[in-house]
C-alpha cells in the first residue's frame, strides 16, 4: 500500500468535496449572467464565499477568489508603488513578485529577527508593506505574525501573511492574527487544486492583477471557477474537523522524529524546539542528496518531498535552509514528511523502517567503497 505523507505539497481530497464538486457540474451558468441559470451558479459561489469567511471569520465581501495561494500572494504584492520587505523563507510566490523587495533576516530555525524588521522599516521614508508567512512550507516553523504586526503598525504599514500552510492545521481567525491581507489555498486543505482566496480587509486599496471583467467586485477578473470555489468551500467548512486531528497528527510526527533519531543519530530536525505546524517534520542526513532519498522511497510507495523547491523535475538546494545559515549540503540532503488527514500510524511506522533501512544500506555501501578504495 502507498504511503502519501507529502500533505504539505498537496492534501488528500475529501471525498465530501468530491460529491460537492461533482454536483456542480449541473451549473452550467455563467455567474456573470442574469437568468436563472446565471445566478443559480453565483448562489453557489456565495455559498462557499459564506463558508470560508466563517472559518477565518471575515465579512463575505473581503474574499477574492483566485486561482491559488501563488495568485493571492501575486495580487497581495501588485501595487509596485510601495516598498515591500519579505522574510528570508517566504515562499518562491512572494519571493518572484518584486525583484526589489528588501529580505529580512532569519536566525537558526527561520524565525525573523524583528529587530532587523524594525530597523527596515525606519529606513523606508514611505507608506510600505510588510509580508510574512504564517507557516514555513518546508519546517513548519511559525512566525510571530501578531508580534510582526505590532511592530509593522507602529510604521503605517499594510500587512499581508501567506497562510496556506497554516490553514487547517493550527486554528486562527483573520482578527487574531490583525493583518490586512491574507492568502489562503483550496488544495492544501483537501480542497481542489487551482483555487484559493485573498482575503483583504475593507479599506484596503488594491490594483487587480487580472484586467477585462467586474468579477470579485473588480478585483479579479474572469469567470469564476464554479466548481473549484464549491469544493473550497466544502473543504473549507472541514477545517475544524481537521484542526481536531492536530494533536493526534502531532504525536505522530514526534514518534517519527524521535525514531528516526534514535536509529541514526546523524539526523537534523530543522526547527525542532520552536513553534512549528503539528504535522510536518524536515529531516536532513548531510551527504546523503535528497534526491535519491526521494526515488528510493517513491520505489517503496512512500511519498515525501524534498525540503526544498522542486521546479522542472529538479530539486535545488533550499533557500529556506540556506537563510537559516545551513550550507549547500546540508541544503540539499533534507526531506520533508507533511503528514494529514488520512496519516495513519501504519503510514508512520512504515516511513520509518524504509527510511531507515535505506539510510544504512547507503551508509554500508559507503564504508564498503571506502574499505575498497
Ligand atoms: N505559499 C506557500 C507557503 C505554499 O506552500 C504554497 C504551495 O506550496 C503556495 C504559497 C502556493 O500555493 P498554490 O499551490 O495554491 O499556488
Amino acid at each position: 500500500m502507498d504511503v502519501y505523507i507529502d500533505y504539505n505539497a498537496t492534501a488528500i481530497l475529501r471525498p465530501e468535496v468530491i460529491t460537492a464538486m461533482q454536483n456542480t457540474f449541473q451549473l452550467f451558468g455563467n455567474s456573470s449572467s442574469v437568468h436563472r441559470a446565471g445566478r443559480k451558479a453565483k448562489s453557489a459561489i456565495e455559498e462557499a464565499r459564506e463558508r470560508i469567511a466563517s472559518v477565518v471569520e471575515v465579512s463575505p465581501a473581503e474574499i477574492i477568489f483566485t486561482s491559488g495561494g501563488t495568485e493571492s500572494n501575486n495580487l497581495a504584492l501588485s501595487n509596485r508603488d510601495i516598498p515591500v520587505f519579505i522574510s528570508a523563507t517566504e515562499h518562491d510566490s512572494i519571493n518572484a513578485v518584486r525583484e526589489d523587495s528588501k529580505i529580512i533576516n532569519v536566525d537558526v530555525n527561520g524565525i525573523i529577527n524583528l529587530e532587523h524588521l524594525e530597523e527596515l522599516l525606519s529606513s523606508a521614508d514611505r507608506l510600505s508593506m510588510v509580508s510574512v508567512m504564517l507557516a514555513n512550507n518546508e519546517t513548519g516553523v511559525l512566525q510571530p505574525i501578531q508580534q510582526v504586526v505590532n511592530i509593522a503598525r507602529r510604521f503605517g504599514a499594510i500587512i499581508h501573511c501567506d497562510a496556506v500552510q497554516g490553514l487547517g492545521k493550527i486554528p486562527f481567525t483573520f482578527s487574531e492574527l490583525g493583518v490586512d491581507m491574507l492568502s489562503i489555498s483550496a488544495h492544501k486543505i483537501g480542497g481542489p487544486k487551482g483555487v484559493g482566496a485573498l482575503i483583504v480587509k475593507e479599506g484596503i486599496d488594491l490594483p487587480p492583477l487580472l484586467l477585462g471583467g467586474g468579477q470579485e467586485r473588480n478585483r479579479r477578473a474572469g469567470t469564476e471557477n464554479v466548481t473549484g470555489i464549491c469544493g473550497f468551500g466544502v473543504a473549507a467548512s472541514l477545517v475544524q474537523s481537521t484542526l481536531k486531528q492536530a494533536s493526534n497528527l502531532e504525536s505522530m510526527r514526534n514518534k517519527i522524529e524521535f525514531e528516526v533519531k534514535e536509529k541514526i543519530p546523524e539526523v537534523t530536525v530543522y526547527g525542532h524546539g520552536v513553534a512549528r505546524l503539528p504535522n510536518t517534520s524536515c529531516i536532513g542526513l548531510p551527504d546523503m542528496s535528497n534526491e535519491s532519498q526521494i526515488m528510493a522511497l517513491d520505489l517503496a510507495g512512500v511519498y515525501v518531498s524534498a525540503g526544498s523547491a522542486c521546479s522542472s523535475g529538479k530539486i535545488t538546494p533550499s533557500h529556506v535552509l540556506k537563510a537559516m545559515g545551513f550550507n549547500d549540503n546540508a541544503a540539499s540532503s533534507a526531506i520533508r514528511v507533511s503528514l494529514g488527514w488520512q496519516t495513519t500510524e501504519n503510514d508512520c511506522n512504515t516511513f520509518i523502517s524504509v527510511w531507515t533501512d535505506m539510510v544504512k544500506r547507503i551508509f554500508n555501501s559507503n564504508d564498503l567503497c571506502r574499505s575498497v578504495a
